[in-house]
């Protein structure tokens, strides 16, 4: 579902991600960990095509889109209902005068897209009642599940995750995995977590990739990679 070769990401003259080889298949998931600037949420934002201002080159392949010589519109779609975004602080992007359930409505119209919202809601473990409810009226572990309630209902195919539960306490983190956890393996999605938590990230991942300074030093499979010193 993600494909990407020799992806160098720039800003100005300064190279902040270089990533040879990155795929993630269907029913999989791949943590990218490392330090606070080691370049990667660029790395996971230029997936999306969402890396303003930066230089980019390599072969980036999301749900088959060329993203790097797609059109705007094919793009869109792909952001919007195939590849999904999950980031740290969702309610900051969701509308504060808009109930939940007419944002989701809103978006699977918008998409062409049939979908139940309160079997969506069931299926991350929320009450469909919370769909009354507005933005700042959830919590920020229901907030979380809420973005990726959205997802299932347009039918995501790719989650990508810059730090979903790094905003959460410990309880609610372990929910919010859970969560992706069991959609992972029922709806065979393919997930690309960042996260600076290795141990979220040896909960959930198949295989990781470290960034240093930009660079990936090691990459494998996640038991390999999180055992070394
Ligand atoms: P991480 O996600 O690992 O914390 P980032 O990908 O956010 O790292 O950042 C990697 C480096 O790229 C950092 O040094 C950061 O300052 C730089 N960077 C990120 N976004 C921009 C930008 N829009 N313009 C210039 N430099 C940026
Ligand atoms: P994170 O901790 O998640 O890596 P940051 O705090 O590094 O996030 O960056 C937050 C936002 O600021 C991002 O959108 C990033 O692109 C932008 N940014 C980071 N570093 C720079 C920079 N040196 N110049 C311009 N924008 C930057």
């Amino acid at each position: 579902m993600i494909e990407v070769r020799d992806l160098e990401v720039r800003y100005g003259s300064r190279t902040v991600a270089r990533v040879p080889e990155l795929d993630v298949a269907a029913g999989e998931c791949v943590a990218i960990v490392g330090e606070s600037g080691s370049g990667k949420s660029t790395t996971l934002m230029s997936l999306l095509g969402l890396t303003e201002n930066a230089d980019i080159s390599g072969n980036i392949s999301v749900c088959g889109l060329n993203v790097r010589t797609a059109s705007p519109r094919a793009l869109r779609t792909i952001r919007g209902a195939r590849a999904a975004l999950v980031m740290q602080s969702p309610q900051a992007a969701l509308s504060p005068t808009t109930r939940l359930g007419t944002l989701m409505r809103r978006a699977l119209k918008l998409h062409k897209i049939e979908a139940d919202p309160e079997a969506a809601m069931k299926a991350v473990m929320l009450d469909p009642a919370l769909l009354r409810r507005y933005p700042h009226e959830i919590s920020g572990g229901q907030a979380q599940r809420f973005a990726i309630a959205l997802a299932i209902a347009l039918g995501a195919e790719v989650i990508l995750a810059d730090e979903p539960t790094s905003a959460l306490d410990v309880t609610v983190q372990a929910e919010v995995i859970a969560v992706l956890r069991r959609l992972q393996r029922e709806r065979d999605l393919a997930i690309l977590l960042v996260s600076h938590d290795l141990a979220l990230v040896s909960t959930i991942a198949d295989r990781v990739l470290v960034m240093k300074d930009g660079e990936v030093v090691e990459s494998g499979p996640a038991a390999e990679v999180l055992a070394d010193p």
